[in-house]
C-alpha cells in the first residue's frame, strides 16, 4: 500500500464512553483484514504526562517499553493489536507547548508571532506524520482525548482538520463516538445530545463520516434515520455500540456486526479482505462460558476506581482465557483488611494478588494479605509494590526484624528491607525519574519464574523508585525466600518467590502491560492454573463483569 490512511477518532456528549476501546477494536478488524495498523492519543491537558497524575485522577499510568508514562488507552491499543507503540504515541498539550516554547527560545521562530495557529497546530500535525513515518503504518488511528466542546481540545481539533484537508478525500475520516442517553422516565432513547455534539464538530468545520453510539439499548430504525439526517451522516455510517454483555473484547465483533470495518475500507478505498475474526471468538467463548470458575481478590488502594488497576485486572481475565476458566475479580480495599484477623475479608479466595502502588495508605493491610497468603498456601501474585509488601512481611514474620519497612513508608525503620539506590536518593524532580521501561530480568534456573517463562532472559517494564535491599539478601534466601529473578550480574533484586509454597511469587516489574488476550502472559496464567488447584476451589464465585467500561 503506498498512501498512509488516516481514521481520527473524536468523542461527544461525555466523557468515559470507550473511545479508546472502539479505537482499539476497530485496529483489531483492520489488522485481522491484513493491514498494518497504528494508534496514538492526544491528551488535551497540560501535564506533560500522565505520570505525576493521582490514579483517582487520571486511572492507571500505562508504561511502554521505551519508559513512556502514557494513558491508559495505549494499554487497550497494545492488547487490541500488534501495534508497536512509543513515546511518539501518546502526545499531551503539555508536551506540544513544552516543544513549542523551547523552539521560541532558541529562535528557530526569529521574528514571528509564536501563535496556537499555525505554530501548536503545526507541531501537531507533525505528530501525526512522524508516526506514520516511524510505524510505516497502512493506517494511523487517532483518538482525541477529551469532549468535543472543551476549549482545551480545539487545537487538536484544528490541527486534524487542517491536516485531513492536505491528505485530500479517500485518505482521512472521522469517526465521532457519541452517547445516545435512554431516559427511563420517557422510556425512550434521545438523540439530541448527538446532534448538539455533531453541529459543535461542524462548527469548526470537522464533519464526521461515521458516528459510533453508545448506548445501553438497541437503536432502533427510526432512531438511526434520525441521526444521519440530523447529524449529516449516510443511513449505513450510524454504528451501533452497546454496551457489552460480558466483556470489552466482545467489541470488535460488535463493530464487525454492524459493518463498520467495511465502511471505513469503502470510505478509504481500502481493498482488502473481510476480517478473519476466528480467533477472536474463541477468546469470547472462554470467557462467556468457561470450564471452570475462581475468585481472585486484588488487595489495593485504588480499589474504588476500575481504571486504577486496568491492566492488572485484564491480565487476570487473560490468565483465565489461558485457563479455561472464568475469573470473579474481588476488590478489596487494604484499609478494611483487619491485620489481626485478615480471614474476614480473605477467606474462601482462590487466590490474592496485590498490585503496584505509592504512598503509605493500606500498606498494613496488603502486608496481612501477603502473610496470608503464605501462611495458608494460598496463590499469591506480588506486582511492584507488591513485591516490596511480600519482602517486608516476610522479613517481620519469618527473619523476626520486627518494624522492618520500605523507606517509602518509614524514613526510621531500623530494617529498611526495600530502600533506594544511589542514583534515586539525586533525584529532586518527579516527573519522569523513576527507573522506567523495560529492562533485562535473568531468571534462576529451575526457579518457578524460570519454569512459568520457560526462559533464562525476560524483558518487562518497570515503574518505581524503591528497590530491594540487597544487605538483607542472604537471610532472606537462607529463610526461604528464594531469589529468582535479578538485573544483569546479579545487581538488582527483580523476582522473589518460595519454593514449597503452592505458588508464591512476586516481581519488581509490571507484568500485566505484557498481557494480551490472545497472548496472556506467563505469570497471570500460571497462578490462575495454581488457583484452580485451590482446595476451597467450590467457593468460587460467577465470571467477572468487570471488564465492562
Ligand atoms: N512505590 C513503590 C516504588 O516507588 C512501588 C511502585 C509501584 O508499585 N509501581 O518503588
Amino acid at each position: 500500500m503506498s498512501e498512509t490512511k488516516y481514521i481520527f477518532v473524536t468523542g461527544g456528549v461525555v466523557s468515559s464512553l470507550g473511545k479508546g476501546l472502539t479505537a482499539a477494536a476497530l485496529g483489531t478488524l483492520l489488522e485481522n483484514r491484513g493491514l498494518k495498523v497504528a494508534i496514538q492519543k492526544f491528551d488535551p491537558y497540560l501535564n506533560v504526562d500522565p505520570g505525576t497524575m493521582s490514579p483517582f485522577q487520571h486511572g492507571e499510568v500505562y508504561v511502554l517499553d521505551d519508559g513512556a508514562e502514557t494513558d491508559l488507552d495505549l494499554g487497550h491499543y497494545e492488547r487490541f493489536t500488534h501495534t508497536k507503540l512509543s513515546r511518539f504515541n501518546n502526545l499531551t498539550s503539555g508536551q506540544v507547548y513544552q516543544a513549542v516554547l523551547e523552539k521560541e527560545r532558541r529562535g528557530e521562530y526569529l521574528g514571528k508571532t509564536v501563535q496556537v495557529i499555525p505554530h501548536v497546530t503545526d507541531m501537531i500535525q507533525e505528530r501525526i506524520q512522524e508516526v506514520a513515518r516511524i510505524t510505516e503504518a497502512d493506517v494511523v488511528i487517532t483518538e482525541i482525548g477529551g469532549t468535543t466542546g472543551d476549549i482545551e481540545g480545539l487545537p487538536f481539533l484544528e490541527a486534524i482538520r487542517e491536516f485531513a484537508l492536505d491528505v485530500g478525500y479517500n485518505n482521512a475520516i472521522f469517526v465521532h463516538v457519541t452517547y445516545v442517553p435512554y431516559i427511563k422516565a420517557a422510556g425512550e432513547l434521545k438523540t439530541k445530545p448527538t446532534q448538539q455534539s455533531v453541529a459543535k464538530l461542524r462548527e469548526i468545520g470537522i464533519a464526521p463520516h461515521i458516528l459510533v453510539c453508545r448506548t445501553e439499548k438497541p437503536l432502533c430504525k427510526e432512531l438511526r434515520e434520525k441521526m444521519s439526517l440530523f447529524c449529516n451522516v449516510p443511513y449505513n455510517a450510524v454504528i451501533e455500540e452497546k454496551d457489552v454483555d460480558h466483556s470489552i473484547y466482545e467489541v470488535p465483533l460488535m463493530l464487525q456486526r454492524e459493518k463498520m470495518d467495511s465502511l471505513v475500507c469503502d470510505l478509504l478505498r481500502l481493498d482488502v479482505p473481510p476480517a478473519d475474526m476466528k480467533d477472536w471468538q474463541e477468546i469470547i467463548r472462554k470467557l462467556i462460558a468457561p470450564q471452570h470458575r475462581v475468585r481472585i481478590g486484588v488487595v489495593g488502594k485504588y480499589i474504588g476506581l476500575n481504571d486504577a488497576y486496568k491492566s492488572v485486572y485484564e491480565a487476570i481475565i487473560h490468565g483465565g482465557v489461558a485457563n479455561d476458566c472464568g475469573v470473579a475479580i474481588e476488590k478489596i480495599d487494604a484499609e478494611d483488611i483487619d491485620s489481626e484477623h485478615p480471614e474476614k475479608s480473605l477467606k474462601g479466595l482462590s487466590g490474592i494478588l496485590v498490585p503496584g502502588g505509592f504512598g503509605e495508605r493500606g500498606t498494613e493491610g496488603k502486608i496481612a494479605a501477603a502473610r496470608y497468603a503464605r501462611e495458608n498456601n494460598i496463590p499469591y501474585l506480588g506486582l511492584c509494590l507488591g513485591m516490596q509488601i511480600a519482602t517486608i512481611e516476610f522479613a517481620r514474620n519469618v527473619l523476626s526484624l520486627e518494624k522492618a519497612h520500605s523507606l517509602e513508608f518509614d524514613k526510621e525503620t531500623p530494617h529498611p528491607v526495600i530502600w533506594l539506590m544511589e542514583d534515586q536518593k539525586k533525584v529532586e524532580d518527579k516527573g519522569g525519574t523513576m527507573r522506567l521501561g523495560s529492562q533485562d530480568c535473568y531468571l534462576k534456573p529451575g526457579s518457578l519464574a524460570a519454569r512459568l517463562y520457560d526462559a533464562e532472559v525476560i524483558k518487562e517494564r518497570h515503574r518505581h523508585r524503591f528497590e530491594f535491599n540487597n544487605t538483607y539478601r542472604d537471610q532472606f534466601e537462607k529463610a526461604g525466600l528464594s531469589i529468582s529473578g535479578t538485573t544483569a550480574e546479579n545487581k538488582l533484586v527483580e523476582m522473589v518467590e518460595i519454593p514449597g509454597h503452592p505458588f508464591y511469587i512476586a516481581c519488581q516489574f509490571h507484568p500485566e502491560f505484557h498481557s494480551k488476550p490472545n497472548k496472556p502472559h506467563p505469570l497471570f496464567t500460571g497462578f490462575i492454573a495454581a488457583c484452580m488447584v485451590e482446595p476451597e476451589k467450590e467457593k468460587a464465585g460467577k465470571p467477572s463483569k468487570e471488564m465492562e467500561d
